[in-house]
């Protein structure tokens, strides 16, 4: 009991003495603001005079009046209004006036406005950051609600650039905002980025990413890069003071058929990043921070005799596309393949075959087709021998199906030798599945 009360004692002396703290640098700041005003007040009636003075005087005198030199925006002042908006980080040891003001002189680009851009983009401009641009291409749809917190219902369908800069201006209308309704290539990355202080890479595939560290190399822009999938993420500050670039940590693009897009959470090329901030929901500790390598002396575009000077083609560099929403991959040919209406008819037929459902446990549980066998793609390896069992002949066809199509076609080689009937993916998976054959099958 003791032990519980001195602590709590402790607890309540440890909140005295901040809320004491927090109380001197409240009594120091409304001093400043008293002395600012007065500065302000002073000012004005001495404008007052000298328009006074002006209609007094005959028209053909001209007076010389004091007037201030425009304040050049590397060195912002805050007005009245501000002062008040921020004045709760203003007060933060090691944040204050300066870096307040530094934050207002800045200009930062984020590109992509989704999961990661989204939540960026709002806590920027409601910090006071001076000028925001937002890079996308895409369109706001309902499905993007319940993480791109920048949009809304109303904007369904509307630009996520402009839905962006809706929200931006809505929230601080101190804050500078442009929005660029585009995809970027290499033809329009180095105009937009040289407009800008840093650039945030908030995009989902590697081509963008490869296209934004060379054009912030050759701009010396930093790079922050974020990524996210499922429950892990990461942060990393890309060539900022004599540090690496992304090509000096990934010199050659992962092959196409490893990266699937966010859209059917697939496996990242990247998982494994050296990053200096990780974070995962469901590891302990949630962050880890993780030493960099350091930039290397022969990487083909920081280094010492670069070979890269102007943007190539990222598309064709790393054999993959920017759309994050159409699965690119194809590993297949098409005598391995069946699409939906095809497949629609063997089971109207109740001709016997295997359909095996590869998506995760908690996918299948949303929806799914009946008679089919759900093993998710990372176990199937090692869960072979059930299909085998499930296998009422050895010449019975196996089906293999996802929601894109991409993890079902990365299933069949693992099938082969299996059966002596066919084994064939399921192409474009539920998704056209539900536009082809069942428009009452749900699609998430
Ligand atoms: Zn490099």
């Amino acid at each position: 009991m003791e032990t519980i009360a001195a602590s709590h004692l402790q607890l309540v002396l440890e909140d005295n003495e901040k809320l004491n703290k927090e109380n001197e640098q409240l009594k120091l700041r409304v001093v400043q603001l008293e002395q600012e005003l007065n500065q302000l007040n002073s000012k004005h009636s001495l404008d007052q005079s000298s328009k006074k003075n002006t209609l007094s005087k005959p028209s053909n005198i001209t007076t010389t009046t004091t007037i201030e030199p425009p304040t050049p925006a590397t060195c912002v002042d805050l007005s009245l209004t501000e002062y008040l908006r921020y004045g709760r980080q203003l007060i933060l040891a090691g944040f204050g006036l300066s870096a307040q003001k530094k934050l207002k002189a800045t200009s930062i680009l984020i590109v992509g406005a989704g999961g990661l851009g989204a939540p960026a983009a709002i806590y920027l401009a409601a910090c006071g950051v001076g000028r925001l641009g937002i890079v996308d291409y895409d369109v706001v749809e309902t499905s993007n609600l319940h993480r791109q917190i920048i949009h809304n219902e109303s904007r369904a369908g509307l630009s996520k650039a402009q839905s962006a800069k809706m929200t931006v201006e809505g929230l601080n209308s101190f804050v500078e905002c442009n929005a660029y309704d585009l995809q970027l290539d290499s033809s329009n990355a180095l105009p937009i980025i040289k407009g800008y202080d840093i650039i945030i890479d908030a995009t989902d595939n590697v081509a963008t990413r490869y296209l934004l560290n060379d054009a912030c190399v050759i701009t010396g822009k930093p790079l922050v890069s974020g990524s996210a999938l499922r429950m892990e993420g990461q942060l990393t500050i890309y060539n900022y003071r004599g540090g690496p670039c992304y090509r000096c940590l990934y010199p050659k693009p992962p092959p196409p058929e490893t990266v699937t897009n966010c859209a059917d959470g697939g496996i990242l090329g990247e998982t494994y990043t050296p990053n200096l901030l990780l974070f995962s929901a469901a590891s302990h500790p949630l962050f880890r921070s993780i030493k960099l390598r350091p930039k290397k002396s022969d990487c083909e575009v920081c280094g010492n005799k670069p070979s890269i000077s102007k943007l190539q083609d990222y598309v064709q560099f790393c054999g993959i596309g920017v759309l994050d929403k159409s699965p690119t991959v194809k590993l297949l040919g098409t005598e391995e393949r069946i699409n939906p209406k095809e497949y629609a008819a063997i089971r109207a037929q109740k001709a016997r075959h295997i359909l095996l459902d590869v998506r995760e446990k908690v996918q299948f549980e949303i929806c799914h087709l009946p008679d089919s066998i759900n093993i998710p793609l990372r176990e199937l390896p090692e869960r072979l021998e059930e299909v085998k069992q499930a296998l009422p002949f050895s010449n019975t066809p196996v089906y293999t199906i996802c929601r894109l199509g991409n993890d079902s076609q990365h299933a069949v080689p693992l099938l082969r030798g299996i059966t002596q009937g066919e084994v064939k993916d399921v192409i474009g998976g539920f998704y056209r599945w539900s536009k082809d054959v069942d428009t009452n099958f749900p699609i998430y």
